[in-house]
This record gives C-alpha cells, structure tokens and sequence, in this order.
C-alpha cells in the first residue's frame, strides 16, 4: 500500500509501505477513506520534534476490511470513525471516561493513518461505526471528529463552557476553532476568539464567535479583561501548546475560572506562585476523544453541526508533503488526504 513517512524535519514523501496485518486478536484493518495533516504532525515537521522515518498519521475515517477473533462492536464492511489513541476501553481509566491515558494505549501517530490502509489496535476501544455509509459531503466533518473536533470539545468541556459563561479561545488552528463551534453547541453565552488572520476570524465567526481579538500575550490578556469588566473570562481553551499562548490562557481566566489545555505542550513554564494567585482549574492533556464521539457523530449526522469547514485543502495522499508545506506556511488551517 502507498502511505506517509517523515524521514527527517521537511522531508516528508508517499512511498510503498507493506500491507497491515492483524496481529492481536483485538485488532482491526480499515481502509482509509480520509485522513489529515495536524497541526501536531508539524512539531517534528519543523524540527522541534525529534523525527527519523516515521510513517505518519492519526486521524482517519475508513471502512472496516477484517477484524481480529475478540472484536465485538465493528464488523467488515462498517464507515467507521477513529480516535488518535487506541485504547482497551474496559480499564479503570477508560471507564472513568479518559481512554486517552488507558493503561494500554497506543498513539496512533506511532503506527500511522495517513495511509491506504491502517491496523487499529484495540478496535472496540478506539472505533465506533456511523449510523451507515455517509453521504460524501459528511466525510470531511466525520475525519474531524476523529481529533480536531474532538480535541476542541475536550477543551470547551474542560473549560466548563456552557449556559452563562464568556468563554475565551486562544489559538486559531482547527483545534481552536472547533473549540468555539463546542463552546456555542455547550451554549456558552459570549465567546471571545483570539486570532489575527482574517479567514480563520471569518470561520470562527461562523461557528459562533461573537468576539474577534487580535491581540497577543500581555495585550491580548488586557484585552479580554476590558471585554468581561476586568475579570476575565469563566472558561478559557488553550490551543496551541507554547509557553507564551498557556501564559495567555491562565492570565486571561477570572479566579474560580477553568483552563482546558489541548495544544500539545512545548517547553511551557509555569510559575507555581502565579498559578497559585490565579486560582483557576486547570484540565487538560490528550483529549479523550471515544468519550464523545457518540454524541459527535450524532450531531454531524443530523447535520447540526459542519465541522468539516476547517479543511480548505484537499489533496490525493500521493501529493501529502504539499499539505504539509501549506500547513506549515499557513496558507491552510488543514489539509485533507484522499488515499
Ligand atoms: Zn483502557
């Protein structure tokens, strides 16, 4: 099969791969419809990740092909929709409802998705089948539930979005994004989204962003305190992972108010006596993805939400590393793979 490696920082190529077999009797094979680009991927893209022949990939949509003796919840010839960590599903921690720390899970950016085909481990804990075959139009939204939408949620549920609350988002990526199209489904009463790039405002704006603010840093967190009477906002998500935009989070949470943490952390300090003088909840990490994709692909499926508008490139697999070079660029918020 035809499938992505990363063979160093910028040197991204689609090349012969061998086909996946099931190895545990766990294990399912799916071919890939859809898979993405994260914004993760481009950690080790730009060096900052440590990188060497690495196939790449961990979101996907595909259909089911074989399935291993102790898969009970998916059959062959299901549309099914993964989460970017495998997991049992039946430890202690993915029964608490964070099967993205399960005792057994595997990142699926280990094993690669942006692939023809992919083995999923543990398919009963990471896969959950659609209603039926989608409709084209719903693949892009489904992928996305796959991480970016799923992630965004974690973050508005995190930053205990909902009813009442002014919800600020820092970061414009797919994940921040998407973390505003979650806070307005929560229906938070004000969201605040911080960005600076007039088609990723545009979009925000769409899913439900009454507030634009550009500014960064010490300014941006003037600026959402002018906006919510010196206080700060109730709930913040964090979307990026670097040390200035977590100081930009925590600073702009009132006291009493929450954090949800989703960028994938890079050498973030925190001084101890400033978060204890913050005196905000802080929640975060991988986002346990399984836990809503229930509800997630219920709402795509009627159509009440359009979370596949994050993609504004679409590329056969074959021409992945241009998605890789316009993400990397920003001349897109994300690039969807058709293998
Ligand atoms: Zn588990």
């Amino acid at each position: 099969m035809r499938g992505v490696v990363m063979h160093a920082p910028g040197d991204v190529r689609v090349q012969d791969l061998d086909d996946p077999q099931i190895i545990e009797p766990t294990d399912a094979i799916i071919r890939v419809t859809a898979t993405c680009v994260c914004g993760s991927d481009l950690w080790p893209y730009r060096g900052i990740e440590e990188v060497h022949d690495q196939p790449m990939g961990h979101e996907y949509v595909g259909v089911v092909e074989q399935v291993g003796s102790e898969v009970k919840t998916v059959k062959p010839g299901q549309f099914v929709v993964g989460t970017f960590v495998a997991a049992d599903g039946t430890c202690e921690i993915c029964r608490s409802g964070y099967p993205s720390s399960c005792i057994h899970r595997v990142f699926m950016s280990l094993v690669g998705t942006q692939s023809e085909r992919a083995r999923i481990p543990y398919a009963d804990g990471t896969l959950v089948a659609t209603p039926g075959t989608p409709e084209p139009d719903l693949i892009p939204s489904l992928l996305a539930a796959s991480d970016v939408l799923g992630t965004g949620w974690f973050g508005a549920v995190a930053a205990e979005a909902g009813p009442g609350k002014t919800v600020a988002v820092v970061g414009d990526g797919a994940v921040g994004l998407l973390a505003v199209l979650a806070a307005k489904q929560l229906g938070a009463e004000r969201i605040i989204a911080m960005s600076r790039h007039e088609t990723r405002q545009k979009l925000a704006t769409e899913f439900g962003a009454t507030d634009i603010v550009t500014e960064r840093g010490a300014e941006g967190v003037a600026k959402i305190k002018e906006l919510t009477g010196g206080l700060g906002a109730h709930s913040v998500v964090e979307a990026v992972g670097t040390h200035e935009s977590m100081h930009q989070a925590v600073g702009s949470a009132r006291p009493g108010g929450h954090v949800g943490f989703v960028g994938v952390n890079h050498d973030v300090t925190l001084s101890g006596e400033d978060l204890f003088f913050s005196q905000v909840h802080l929640h975060g990490g991988p986002a346990p993805v399984h836990r809503f994709l229930p509800e997630l692909i219920d709402l795509i499926w009627q159509r009440k939400i359009n979370s596949g508008k994050v993609f504004d490139l679409a590329l056969p697999l074959e021409e992945a590393a241009e998605g890789y070079k316009a993400m990397d660029e920003r001349r897109a918020i994300k690039a969807i793979l058709h293998p």
